[in-house]
């Protein structure tokens, strides 16, 4: 059952869904295709590491169980450029505090989506080990990272999700806090980015000269942020900081409390092809 509330938010697609029970935070994904063994089997990975760290939500309401993922692979630009693309569709609203706000903020929490991967691309990606990192990419977005960011209704003049205090400046305080202690200690805010163009710019932890060099800000093992999970360019060996984890806490998730050597252990089998090239969501 769908019910439409465009009173409350026009011009975002706004859906409740209706959920018969409580529940955990879930990931159930739909193929809209054949996907071959091969590439389901990515898929699973990416579900299984989004629930590892994902685990439940910071708000208790029937209407949030789990989120809905459809997965397409469709033809777009031909090889390399847009290798994916994904983004929420339906959500469910709570006014919650969160963030170690004094008042309440208005949450959306996605509980719909979709991911569309390029055909042509697909099978570089398995070859040279990435498309796992693409689809935990895509999952992330659906799931609300650079998505649900900041949301406004012009109707009421409500912000959804708010965590950036200006134009690509990041403010959330666990995320915030987890860039601090891992990427620089000075910071006020995580910088976003703004190249790239539409789909890219605003919705990533940020990059510079579009993704073509490394940015010179390293986590404690020495690795560029330019090779996190959530930029928004694909450089492998990929990792997940925990600056990214800490953003699930900020928009309404609980998450693993000390994320770092499980996410070490999941990515170790990532392969060292170094490519560059555009994600969007
Ligand atoms: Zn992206």
């Amino acid at each position: 059952m769908k019910i439409y509330t465009s009173s409350l938010l026009a011009g975002l697609s706004l859906n409740l869904f209706i959920h018969s029970a409580y529940g955990a935070f879930s990931i159930d994904l739909q193929f809209n295709n054949e996907f071959g063994a091969q590439y389901q089997s990515a898929f699973t990975e990416a579900v299984t590491f989004w629930e590892s760290i994902i685990i439940d939500y910071r708000f208790n309401s029937p209407l949030l169980d789990g989120i809905n993922i459809n997965a397409t692979l469709a033809t777009n630009d031909g090889p390399g450029g847009v290798l994916g693309s994904a983004s929420p569709s339906g959500y469910v609203y709570g006014n919650v505090l969160l963030n170690g706000d004094v008042n309440p903020s208005d949450v959306l929490w996605a509980v719909d989506g979709s991911m569309t991967f390029d055909i042509e691309d697909v099978d570089t990606l398995i070859n040279n080990g990435t498309f796992s990192a693409l689809i935990q990419h895509e999952m992330a977005h659906v799931i609300g990272l650079g998505t649900v960011w900041n949301l406004f209704d012009s109707d009421t003049a409500t912000v959804y999700n708010p965590v950036l205090s200006a134009a690509n400046q990041y403010t959330g305080i666990h995320a915030l806090t987890a860039y601090q202690n891992e990427f620089d200690p000075t910071a006020t805010f995580i910088p976003i980015e703004e190249e790239g163009g539409l789909g890219t710019a605003g919705r990533h932890w940020n990059e510079v000269e579009n993704g073509a060099e490394l940015t010179g800000i390293t986590d404690p093992e020495g690795q560029d942020i330019a090779f996190e999970l959530m930029t928004g360019w694909l450089n492998e060996p990929t990792f997940v900081s925990e600056t990214t984890i800490a953003q699930f806490k900020d928009i309404g998730y609980d998450v693993i409390p000390e994320p770092g050597s499980l996410v070490m252990i999941l990515l170790a089998t990532s392969s060292t092809v170094g490519i560059r090239r555009f994600f969007r969501i």
